[in-house]
């Protein structure tokens, strides 16, 4: 089987578009519920909750993650407010533990995706999963990169894959923290119509304002969903502060866009 032969049903479980929502990193226990509690009470229609435990950062000595002890944390919020729980992985020991945990959807990130082997190693460690298989675009503007990441993912038999387009690095200085380069998005979507094809405005943004513009941008072309980084407070956030909203706002945010492109 081909890419382009996958019907990728699995999103049809979900309201579309699927708006999956979180912090950027998991800090605490208290952290974790709290913005599920709220995100909960402001937006009944966000089925999946996301958090990065192991968190790759670009220079070091950074905060790097919590680690496996935020397993237990997403793990609370699965129990306590029935979402979907969502998390990055970049080896092999991630796939394990994230496994064990339980956790329901696995997403690929961009620093990740640049590289096959390491990309290889995750489609090893998954192998045959019918687990949700999420692949951001690579840091760099790459189609065939992008591309070839999920290749080697439905060579491991993975077949229920979606890709996130979180935007592109650039040296040039632009309003944006990455680069949404649409065409490059719009490109792989006339190649994989049947991938789910969900908008990170986060990443693309790098601060709040530009959130809610880019994600109706996004809709506007058909995409399916939306990953947008939410967190209790976020100004004290310990990663990405500066473009991580409130559930509240959050709220907000979904009620305004207009959520359902005609053609879905
Ligand atoms: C993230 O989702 O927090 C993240 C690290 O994203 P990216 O891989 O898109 O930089
Ligand atoms: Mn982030």
């Amino acid at each position: 089987m081909n890419l382009g032969e996958l019907k990728n049903s699995w999103i049809k479980q979900f309201q579309q578009p699927l708006i999956i929502a979180g912090p950027c990193s998991a800090e605490s226990e208290q952290q974790m519920l709290e913005t599920a509690k709220r995100i909960k009470e402001n937006n009944t229609n966000v089925p999946i909750f996301r958090a990065g435990i192991w968190k790759p950062r670009t220079k070091p000595n950074g905060f790097e993650g919590v680690g496996v002890i935020g397993l237990n944390w997403l793990k609370k919020v699965k129990e306590e407010f029935g979402f979907l729980t969502a998390t990055e992985v970049a080896n092999a020991h991630h796939v394990d533990a994230a496994i064990k945990a339980d956790v329901d959807i696995l997403w690929i990130g961009a620093r990740s995706t640049v590289n096959p082997f390491t990309v290889q190693e995750i489609a090893e460690a998954l192998k045959g999963t019918q687990k949700i298989v999420l692949v951001k675009n690579p840091v760099n503007p790459d189609l065939a990169l992008w591309i070839g990441a999920l290749e080697r993912l439905l060579g491991q038999d993975i077949v229920n894959l979606g890709a996130i387009h979180r935007g592109f690095s650039t040296y040039q200085k632009t309003k944006y923290r990455n680069n949404p380069n649409w065409q490059i998005a719009l490109d792989f979507k006339s190649q994989f119509p049947n991938i789910p094809l969900i908008v990170d405005p986060s990443h693309i943004c790098g601060n709040r304002t530009g959130l809610a513009g880019i994600t109706q941008e996004a809709f506007n072309m058909g995409y399916q969903g939306a990953m947008i980084e939410t967190h209790c407070n976020p100004d004290e956030a310990w990663s990405d502060a500066a473009q991580q909203i409130t559930p509240e706002v959050l709220g907000g945010m979904i009620s305004d866009l207009k959520l359902r492109n005609p053609d879905l």
